[in-house]
């Protein structure tokens, strides 16, 4: 039978008020179901127990309140990481991460199932995109992550698992407003990163949110031959194009922005490309997250030595461009970047 009732997940706060105003409720009772379901963890309108009995009549004949399942997950023995299996309504599957630091727990979630752009070295686009993640459903997975560690507050969130959430544009940023919103997970708009291949369109988008939400780009080459061997986007999303709207972006927001680049023995990791990224990241404001690849046995690419890390960096730290090597984390469970669904089938 389809079901017709509409996750409550998929609502922002503004349009549940609408909702429920139309449905002649108060519209304040929108921000105690908010309260319920992302500070309460409520699972169900039964469990919203401070609510009157007509109204939760109202809302369960109206919405549902879908909850994820956890197919899988794995803990690892090096750091802690979780990486986690959600099972989706229509039976796809999509993965989240939980990266725990000493004061911070960070979830990483994706915004789509599989991925449309086929970067060369992540294990995530290697099917292609399915589809498009609903609100609810990037919500769920911070949710059950939340449930799984006993309420733990989630302090930070990064989107940047399978997906492009810049092509998902509206999902996820209402997804992100839930999380921000003082009556949802309450959680700071600078702790919240989104991470784009370089969509062009979805940035020029992003250049209006009102929201300090940080943004985060992925490199990976600095020079057109480069980036487009690695990340097909570039074809069409070249790197000039994209790095007039980073620059546009820094200066019309104030903002710096965050490149990651993945460093590849033989591909992108000698003296010659830090000197070309040092170029093209000149003068403007941001940093570098320089990653050494995870060897993932579906590609055959390795990380350059610890020596020669360090000596891109030197290159790029030369020419004033800030840069930190982002630690390693759960390798042990293949949660590390671009190794989300690599193993897994339901
Ligand atoms: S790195 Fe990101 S954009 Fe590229 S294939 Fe993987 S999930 Fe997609």
């Amino acid at each position: 039978m389809p079901q017709t009732k509409k996750d409550l997940k998929d609502f922002s706060l503004d349009e549940l008020n609408s909702r429920l105003k139309s449905l002649r409720v108060e519209p304040y009772r929108a921000k105690q179901v908010f309260e319920w379901m992302y500070q309460k963890g409520a699972k169900n309108f039964g469990e919203m127990t401070d609510l009157p009995l007509p109204l939760r009549h109202i809302l369960s004949d109206k919405f549902r309140v879908l909850t994820s399942e956890i197919i899988k997950r794995q803990i690892s023995k090096l750091d802690g990481t979780r990486k986690y299996l959600f099972r989706l309504d229509d039976n796809e599957a999509v993965e989240a991460v939980l990266i725990p630091a000493k004061g911070r727990q960070t979830v990483c979630l994706s915004s789509q199932v599989g991925c449309a752009y086929g970067c060369k070295f992540c294990a995530s686009g290697l099917l292609g995109i399915k589809r498009d993640l609903r609100c609810g459903e990037i919500l769920e997975q911070a949710l059950g992550i939340s449930r799984d560690i006993k309420g733990a507050r989630i302090t930070n969130v990064v989107m940047m698992g399978t997906g492009e959430p810049l092509a998902n544009y509206d999902n996820v940023m209402k997804a992100i407003s839930v999380m921000n919103s003082p009556y949802g997970f309450g959680i700071g708009a600078r702790k919240i990163t989104v991470s784009t291949a370089g969509y062009i369109p979805g940035i020029k988008r992003f250049m209006d949110e009102k929201a300090q939400i940080e943004l985060s780009v992925s490199l990976h080459g600095a020079t057109d031959e480069t980036r487009s061997y690695l990340m097909p986007i570039n074809k069409k999303y070249t790197l000039s194009e994209l790095m007039k709207v980073c620059r546009e972006y820094v200066r019309e927001k104030d903002r710096i922005i965050t490149f990651e680049y993945v460093l590849i023995k033989g591909v992108n990791a000698s003296r010659e490309d830090a000197t070309a990224l040092s170029k093209l990241l000149k003068g403007l404001p941001g940093k570098v997250n320089l990653i050494p690849f995870n060897p993932v046995s579906s590609f055959n690419f390795m990380p350059p030595s610890g020596k020669e890390v360090k000596e891109f960096q030197d290159i790029l730290k030369n020419h004033d461009v800030n840069s930190t090597i982002r630690a390693q984390r759960g390798a042990d469970i293949d949660a590390a970047c671009g190794q989300l669904r690599l193993r897994e089938t339901i």
